[in-house]
């Protein structure tokens, strides 16, 4: 491991503190749990010369839940969110994902936060400095190519790998940012923006590998909100190399209603596949009949059409969509056969 590099540590107790500290310190970076981040700055993709602490901030530090809703603090720790009575109760998909990132240590540490804006990652870049530079670094860092698709006229494919945005987009999840000129919240599907489409610049709503949040200059995630869907049925789960602490090769999340014998209501998200995180376009039309081989052909190719995983882990791409589709499948068995009536 490489040694960590000075830098200066600023601790506000107050939003009104972290948000001018932001402001004085554009070239910081925002310190949640630090699992990530001071891994990346050890090995010398990031260098900030200010980091700013989130979690000494108590107003970012509260889980509120009921059956009507939920909303998460950023500085809200993965454990807390893992074990939180109601939540466990009533958005289990939430709490399975909190309690599926990693391992003890970094959920210990890990934050709301931290995990939503998690940088995303690629065999060529989550490397040392001098692994980098051997190889000529790459576009998401100081090169000027991407060795995954050396074709791909300036797109980076780094995947998006945080395991929370995928459980709280199936809930139709809003988030709320706060900075320099006030507060704004956005569906927080449309805080992510790795389209990574190879045929259109990246611009400011449509972003790839590198540029993969919508935040602004000196925005935060001040926290995650979302409201209950009566009868919806919710879990999360993952493929991963190494059981006890890894980032997801494929992370799926799935909500359903089912009426009677009829599915009327699927969500299905995933992780560890995009530059982003991709709740399917299309689920709708699935809807309406029994679970059976029409949905899950629906299913497939709805799975086809919109997971891009690409060569940036160890595991192939066309490895990780088979993983999702599969994960989605079993999934939606078991939370549609779940939620039968008892007799
Ligand atoms: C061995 C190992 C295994 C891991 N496995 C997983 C896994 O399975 N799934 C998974 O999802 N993650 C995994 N991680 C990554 C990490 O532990 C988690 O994603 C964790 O939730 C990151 O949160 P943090 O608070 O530590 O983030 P940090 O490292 O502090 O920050 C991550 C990024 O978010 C930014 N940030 C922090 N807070 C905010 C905020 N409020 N607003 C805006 N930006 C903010 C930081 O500036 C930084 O860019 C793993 C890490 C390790 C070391
Ligand atoms: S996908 Fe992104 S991080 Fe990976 S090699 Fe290409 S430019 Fe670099």
């Amino acid at each position: 491991m490489d040694a960590l590099p000075s830098f200066d540590l600023v601790r506000p107790r107050t939003l009104d503190e972290l948000i001018a500290a932001r402001a004085a310190h554009s070239d910081s970076r925002l310190l949640g749990g630090g699992t990530d981040l001071v891994v990346n700055i050890r090995r010398g993709i990031v260098a900030p010369p200010v980091l700013i602490e989130v979690n000494g901030v108590t107003e970012l530090r509260y889980i509120k839940a009921d059956e009507h809703a939920l909303e998460i603090g950023a500085a809200v720790t993965l454990v807390e969110l893992a074990t939180h009575p109601e939540m466990v109760r009533h958005y289990p998909v939430v709490a399975q994902a909190a309690g599926h990132i990693a391992g003890p240590t970094q959920r210990n540490m890990g934050t709301v936060g931290g995990n939503l804006c998690l940088d995303t990652r690629c065999i060529f870049y989550n490397q040392s400095e001098f692994w980098r530079g051997a190889n000529r670094h790459c576009l998401k860092t100081t090169g000027d190519i991407c060795h995954v698709a050396p074709k791909s006229r300036g797109v980076c494919f780094a995947t998006f790998s945080g395991d929370l945005a995928p459980a709280l987009l199936t809930l139709d999840a809003e988030v709320d940012i706060t900075g320099p000129t006030g507060c704004r919240s956005m569906p927080l599907a449309d805080l992510y923006i790795g389209y990574a489409r190879q045929d259109e610049p990246v611009t400011e709503s449509r972003g790839d590998g590198k540029y993969f949040l919508s935040l602004r200059p000196g925005e935060i995630v001040a926290s995650v909100r979302a409201k209950n869907t009566p009868g919806l049925r919710s879990a999360y789960d993952k493929i991963r190399v190494r059981r006890s602490i890894e980032y997801p090769v494929t992370g799926v999340a799935v909500a359903l209603r089912r009426d009677g014998s009829k599915l009327v209501d699927l969500r299905v998200a995933f992780t560890g596949t995009n530059p982003r995180p991709v709740r399917l376009a299309g689920t709708a039309a699935l809807c309406g009949g029994a679970l059976g081989e029409r949905v899950f052909a629906g299913l497939d190719a709805l799975v086809r059409d919109q997971i891009m995983a690409m060569k940036t882990t160890f595991t192939p791409g066309h490895y990780r969509r088979r993983v999702a589709g599969v994960l989605a499948r079993r999934l939606m068995q078991r939370l549609f056969e779940d939620s039968l009536p008892s007799s």
